[in-house]
């Protein structure tokens, strides 16, 4: 029997973890992508911040230390190093990708896919070369592009989306941020770090909407005191050149502010990549997105999507899931995506990650108890002098099921898998904080932040322990 024939549209990490495992389970794969394959997660997104971003956490690290501050030129410029090291990163983590495609005989086209029918997609090269490709199945994974404003419309010079700033040859003098989500505010600990003098204008009532307050509140306290500014409820009214730099007029809760910028970094969110020719496969889409059910599945038969073109969580982690769900239902399988809560991990500094509910989406479902701990307290994060922040675990009252846990500080994006764990086998608060952590590690505030909710943490002294616990 003839292996089933999977085409797969967009080589993200949605794209090409389908692919791969379309292949693992018999198929014939082709991936079409127009552009590099890694999609923005590798050459835009996750990989090229998270580089940058780990060089300035070193710098910043550096010039905290007592010890090492004095090495700190004060001409140091680290940007050029820092770019070369990014593209070397990407470059590499990118060839790894393509050998991995290449090793389970992905056949990789270059060039933009369109849908002709549901079983049937072309592809156009570069040379405008057109071929068609029929399929048993089809997977979009075309992903999202930064959305822009009406009166802010990216010029890539001096009005930049996140695409543009990661090819910037210099930091600029100063920065406006508009839109304080998750991708705006690591930008702003880079170019805080780097010397950039950084205002956020966000027209929310506060940065990081959904986020757990106290852990904004914590995260707030750090990067202003490293003197980002933020203004919230705020929107911009006019911008305008002013010389080399431009000059834009603020709406705030106070009054109109003029402030003289030298760049505006638009990061208000991300839209779908829709420009298919849907309709003629029958895929009905919206403007958030292709619609799909959990099993990924179009409203055309054989067509799955996955990703952020189904405008979703648009993390690479649920695009990744999507695409084996995606494979193995195209595959001949039948699963579905689970409804367990997606991990968030915020790459700040403060690090800042979350899993589950907020403390006010838990008291809504009934009475909770928290157990919290200061990473003052731990022994790790002095060590290492980063002892900002805490861990907060909720859970319910009754059941002693773990509801949310919020984190920010050291190593916060690998302690949230931890408390995946728990939520996902259903492990209880009280069983987890008798379990034996190593010493000296992070993993200990989770395991103390758990004996709080109990008020039986062990090192935290009555007066920090806090009152109210429920
Ligand atoms: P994409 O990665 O966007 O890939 C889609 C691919 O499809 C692209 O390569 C595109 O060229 C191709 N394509 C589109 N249309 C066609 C067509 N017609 N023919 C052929 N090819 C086509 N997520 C995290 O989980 N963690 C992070 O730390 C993180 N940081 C981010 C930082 C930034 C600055 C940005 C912008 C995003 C970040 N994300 C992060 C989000 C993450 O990048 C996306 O959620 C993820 O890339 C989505 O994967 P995808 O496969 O759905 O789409």
């Amino acid at each position: 029997m003839d292996a089933r024939r999977v085409v797969i549209v967009g080589g993200g990490p949605g794209g090409y973890v389908a692919a791969i495992r379309a292949a693992q389970l018999g198929a014939r794969v082709i991936l079409i992508e127009k552009d590099r394959i890694g999609g923005t997660c590798l050459n835009r997104g996750c990989i090229p911040t998270k580089a940058l971003l780990a060089d300035a956490k070193t710098l910043r690290k550096l010039a905290h230390s007592p010890v090492f501050q004095r090495l700190l030129q004060p001409d140091f410029d680290p940007w050029p190093s820092m770019m070369e090291r990014k593209a070397k990163v990407v470059q590499d983590l990118v060839h790894g990708i393509e050998v991995l495609l290449q090793s389970h005989r992905v056949t990789v086209k270059q060039g933009r896919a369109d849908l002709l029918a549901s079983h049937q997609v072309v592809v156009l090269d570069k040379g405008e070369k057109r071929e068609v490709l029929d399929a048993d199945a089809i997977i979009l994974a075309t992903g999202s592009h930064s959305k822009s404003l009406p009166n802010l419309i990216p010029d890539g010079e001096k009005i930049v989306t996140s695409d543009d700033v990661l090819e910037l040859k210099k930091i600029p003098r100063d920065t406006v941020i508009v839109g304080g989500g998750y991708i705006g505010m690591e930008f702003a600990t880079l170019f805080n770090i780097l010397g950039s003098k950084v205002t956020i204008v966000e027209v929310l009532e506060n940065i990081l909407p959904g986020l757990e307050p106290e852990m904004i509140r914590q995260y707030r306290r750090v990067i202003e005191a490293d003197g980002v500014k933020i203004l919230t409820q705020s929107t911009i009214e006019e911008i305008s050149a002013n010389g080399d730099r431009l000059k834009l007029v603020v709406k705030t809760p106070q009054g109109i502010q003029e402030i003289m910028t030298e760049k505006v970094l638009v990061s208000v969110g991300r839209g779908p990549n829709l420009d298919l020719n849907f309709p003629e496969a029958r895929v009905e889409t919206s403007p958030k997105g292709i619609f799909v059910n959990s099993k990924m599945e179009t409203t055309a038969p054989n067509v799955y999507a996955i990703g952020d073109a189904t405008g979703g969580i648009l993390l690479a982690h649920v695009a990744s899931e999507q695409g084996v769900i995606a494979a193995e239902n195209a595959m001949g399988m039948n699963r579905q995506m689970e409804d367990h809560p997606v991990p968030l991990c915020i790459f700040t500094y403060p690090e800042i990650a979350s899993i589950g509910l907020t403390e006010k989406e838990a008291r809504a479902r009934g009475e909770i108890k928290i157990g919290r701990f200061p990473f003052r307290s731990n022994p790790t994060a002095v060590i290492s002098a980063e002892t900002e922040g805490l861990a907060k675990m909720i859970a319910s009252k009754e059941t002693d099921e773990v509801l949310g846990v919020h984190i920010i500080g050291p190593e916060a994006s690998v302690l949230v898998s931890i408390a995946g764990l728990l939520m996902r086998q259903g492990i209880r608060l009280r069983d987890f904080g008798p379990m034996m952590q190593a010493h000296p590690t992070v993993s200990e505030a989770l395991k103390e932040a758990a004996l709080d909710a109990d008020g039986s943490a062990i090192h935290l002294p009555k007066p920090l322990r806090p009152s109210a616990k429920g």
